[in-house]
């Protein structure tokens, strides 16, 4: 996440593009389409089955939710943290 904060600089779209395909990736989802329908893909190169079959990937809706909250949270934090 703070990748995600860091490496966009001052543009919070891009940090809001760049932390809503981690939200796929740990879900094991690399290649989906925006809300436009454009197709987006994580930035990494295809992952080997060894590496996909040992991460522990996000598979339950409980999961995503917490995950959710602490990334709001943080975006909270951040946003926050700018305005001072
Ligand atoms: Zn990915």
């Amino acid at each position: 996440m703070w990748y995600s904060a860091q490496s966009c600089g001052e543009d919070e779209e891009e940090l809001l593009r760049t932390w809503n395909s981690l939200r796929y990736h740990v879900q094991n989802i690399h290649e989906w389409k925006d809300k436009k329908g454009v197709t987006r893909r994580c930035k990494h190169a295809t992952l080997s089955e060894e590496h996909v079959e040992w991460t522990d990937w996000i598979q339950s809706e409980s999961e995503l939710r917490e995950l959710d909250k602490v990334v709001s949270n943080f975006f909270k934090c951040y946003l926050a943290a700018k305005l001072h």
